[in-house]
């Protein structure tokens, strides 16, 4: 079984204490790989290297178009490692081989993107309001980011942050989920091929307990850049604001994907399935919440269901695959565990319900109508492919419902009246709004969470200021002798 190494200024470093850990593979539940299990050692070492190519080496101090240019090499060195780094990730998390490629063959627009930005971020002269003064801002980089990844989508994630990091100047070190680390791992060696210098970007290992604390922890790391748990989130957030440190915080949804009557129901169908079954559930803008009008329930429920139960669930290494296996077996305990408290609470089960037994962590695909917004499936993040579908009557209705839910990462609204659609992008409290489609993305548009759902912007040309810092800098043109005491 292959044995990864830490990436540590610019070499491979094996964990301090000579621990290792297993990477399971979810469709078999056998592991293919071990990950180094590091540290607090193994932080120190790569937060100091971090700063050490901060401080001293030239990245930050090299010409922004240089950087760019770099990040557009490694951009070209992700397309031509994406199959394999796509088959490893499959093979880590179980997500969809045909998923999986999509995202490989898309990561290269992130450092192209915030590549080509590099060199267009600029300062500016301000027309101060003293005559004997000039003053201008400048942006500088933070200095070390600590950038920690969940496993559902892991160098996407890494790529929304790493990109406009590295861009901004700033140096790195990611530590990715336990469950999915070979991918980053490899992801930091293609970096040193294209050109980043050493300690510019590093990769540590282990456990979020042990290695993700240390980093949070760590004096000398300036924002932590966290996709993840909103409970973790909340842990993370606490532990910063002690070392004054800036923080990213991308949380969990609980997302309301919202039909109305008017609705192409083709559309819809495909729109609500894609919202909750594809990648298993597993993605943090899951439309857990399908509210349906009422006028049009029972109809929309049975064609949903219909569709829903041709789903071919199987080897996410099969590109004829549509429904994989959940990545680890506490997720499909999770799952499976709300399933039950679902049926407890009242909800009816029109589709799935349980297990599918096909070896590895399978579960069905799960439908659940009767469901009252204020029961725990309808408020809690399952993260696996379980739909509650509840009816409304009126778009009044339908906003109340939506925005009734301490989360706010995305929704969908599906309708053929644009006026409507319009005024419910205004009132739905959420990072995004999806019209009349579900899921898509982009490193051009800004991404994020209202309330638990997080704090701060990835993607979109703001974002490349969350890694900069400005500076204000001044000029007396005056030859007079001011008075000290007194402010100018
Ligand atoms: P998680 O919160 O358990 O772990 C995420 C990362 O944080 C892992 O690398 C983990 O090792 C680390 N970690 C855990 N405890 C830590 C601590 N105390 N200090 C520092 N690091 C720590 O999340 P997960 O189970 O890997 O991923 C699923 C969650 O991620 C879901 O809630 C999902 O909604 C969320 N998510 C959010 C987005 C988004 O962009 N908003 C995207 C994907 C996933």
């Amino acid at each position: 079984m292959h044995e990864y190494q830490h990436v540590i200024e610019g070499r491979s470093v094996a964990p301090a204490a000579g621990r290792y850990m297993d990477s399971v593979n979810p469709f078999t539940g056998e592991p293919w790989c071990r990950i180094p299990l590091g540290d607090g050692t193994d932080v120190d070492r790569a937060v100091d290297a971090a700063k050490r190519a901060f401080d001293d080496s030239d990245w930050s101090r090299l010409t922004a178009s240089a950087r760019g240019r770099i990040l557009m090499t490694l951009a070209d060195l992700i397309e031509a490692n994406a199959d394999r780094l796509a088959a490893i990730e499959t093979r880590d998390n179980g997500k969809l081989i045909a998923e999986m490629s999509a995202q490989l063959r898309y990561i290269p627009s992130w450092y192209r993107y915030f590549g080509g930005l590099a060199d267009k971020i600029e300062g500016g002269v301000l027309p101060i309001d003293k005559p004997d003064m000039a003053a201008f801002r400048t942006y500088e980089p933070l200095g070390v980011i600590a950038a920690i990844t969940p496993w559902n989508s892991p160098l996407l994630l890494a790529a929304y942050k790493i990109a406009p990091a590295l861009a901004a100047g700033n140096t790195v070190v990611l530590k990715p989920s336990e469950h999915t680390s070979a991918s980053s791992i490899e992801f930091a060696l293609l970096a040193l091929e294209a050109g980043v210098p050493p300690g510019v970007l590093n990769v540590v290992t282990g456990l979020g307990s042990e290695v993700g604390r240390r980093l949070v922890e760590h004096p000398d790391v300036a924002k932590v850049s966290f996709t993840g748990g909103t409970e973790t989130g909340r842990a993370i957030y606490t532990a910063a604001a002690g070392g004054m440190k800036k923080v990213a915080l991308e949380l969990g949804g609980k997302s309301p994907n919202i039909v109305f009557e008017d609705a192409e129901p083709d559309a819809a169908v495909r729109g609500a399935i894609s919202g909750i079954f594809a990648a298993t559930g597993q993605t943090c803008i899951a439309g857990s919440r399908l509210l349906v009008q009422r006028s049009i329930h029972d109809d929309f429920v049975r064609r949903l269901v219909d569709f829903a139960r041709t789903a071919r669930i199987g080897d996410p290494s099969d590109r004829e695959t549509q429904v994989g296996p959940v990545t680890t077996k506490d997720q499909y305990e999770k799952i499976l565990s709300y399933i039950q408290i679902a049926k407890d609470e009242g909800a009816t089960t029109v589709l799935g319900g349980g297990p599918a037994e096909r070896g590895g962590w399978f579960v069905e695909p799960t439908i659940f109508t009767d469901v009252d917004n204020g029961m725990r499936i309808a408020r809690e993040e399952v993260f696996g492919p379980v739909l509650s579908v509840i009816p409304f009557d009126t778009e009044e209705d339908a906003v109340r419902i939506a925005n009734d839910t301490r989360f706010g990462l995305a929704a969908g609204v599906w309708t053929q009246d644009m006026k409507r659609a319009f005024r419910m992008t205004r009132r739905l409290r959420a990072g995004t709004v999806w019209v009349n489609t579900y899921r898509a993305v982009s490193y051009m548009a800004p991404f994020g969470g209202y309330k638990d759902s997080g704090i701060g912007r990835e993607n979109g040309q703001q974002t490349i200021l969350e890694y900069l810092q400005p500076k204000s800098v001044w000029f007396n043109l005056s030859d007079d002798v001011p008075n000290p005491f007194v402010i100018r």
